[in-house]
């Protein structure tokens, strides 16, 4: 079997608040994953501090994979001048990196700013900001790993009129209209390791046609119900999962995706 982890952060260990000192948990997660056959891991970077620890961690381990991003929130904070000089340097990077991520819209901590009026100004600045990542990724052809929470049908729009093939929606959870639509333009999901219990993501999986569908961990979040922490290893899971809902063997089925990720990629 050929596993792989489409979207990561093995950066975010002290954010998970995990007590293990954070070189033995990578080293624990990194032997974990290559003893269930993953084969890469797509690492995501999230600030320019993030996307330097990123780039190092892939020159560190082969198993690594790098994407260079700015995750919305974080977009929010800074000026226009800086962003612009990361997309820049990720832009230079293209052809050491395998994605542009994570990047997106995200409305779930700028909804608490609605009644002040602020929300409409930061979020305006996130769409700013996705429009010249968009932009990005035309000119460097490297797909994009988009985060989109409760901001699905607005991250579809802005999509909708740029000329990207191949973007990813990481751990989707909009409306099944929406899923059908992105199914429709030809875009693939990448699916969390809580499609072993989130009926939701179990339907997404029977939607999207097999050439579409990627795994993820979104390691060291989103773990399944059995542990306190997420890691690549935990794909060997949801693969029988996805397997089981298609109708097909684990290893049709991880070929599969394997075959999606060359595709999408490299
Ligand atoms: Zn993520």
């Amino acid at each position: 079997m050929r596993l792989i982890d489409a979207h990561a952060h093995l950066d975010a260990h002290a954010m998970k608040g995990l007590t293990e000192n954070y070189a033995d948990w990578l080293s624990g997660i990194l032997a974990r994953a290559k003893e269930k056959q993953v084969k890469a891991i797509v690492a995501n970077g999230t600030n320019p501090e993030s996307n330097r620890q990123v780039q190092t961690l892939a020159q560190e381990h082969d198993l690594i994979k790098p994407a260079l991003g700015f995750y919305p929130t974080e977009v929010e904070k800074i000026s226009e001048e800086f962003l612009d000089e990361e997309l820049e340097y990720i832009k230079k990077q293209k052809d050491k990196i395998v994605a542009i991520g994570e990047v997106g819209l995200d409305k779930k901590y700028s909804e608490g700013l609605l009644t002040s009026g602020k929300w409409k100004e930061l979020y305006a600045k996130q769409q700013a900001g996705f429009e010249k990542i968009i932009s990005l990724s035309e000119k460097t052809k490297k797909p994009l790993l988009l985060h989109t929470r409760k901001a699905e049908q607005d991250v579809v729009d802005m999509l909708e009129s740029s000329s990207l093939k191949n973007p990813m929606m990481h751990c989707f959870t909009g409306k099944k209209k929406l899923v059908k639509t992105i199914a429709d333009h030809g875009w693939n999901f990448s699916v969390p390791v809580t499609v072993l219990k989130l009926h939701q993501f179990q339907e997404l999986v029977k939607e999207v046609p097999l050439n579409q569908l990627l795994t993820e961990t979104d390691t060291p979040f989103l773990g399944p119900e059995s542990g306190p922490t997420n890691e690549p290893a935990n794909i060997s899971l949801s693969v029988m999962k996805m397997a089981e809902l298609k109708g097909i063997t684990k290893e049709e089925m991880s070929d599969q995706i394997f075959l999606n990720y060359m595709r999408l990629f490299n």
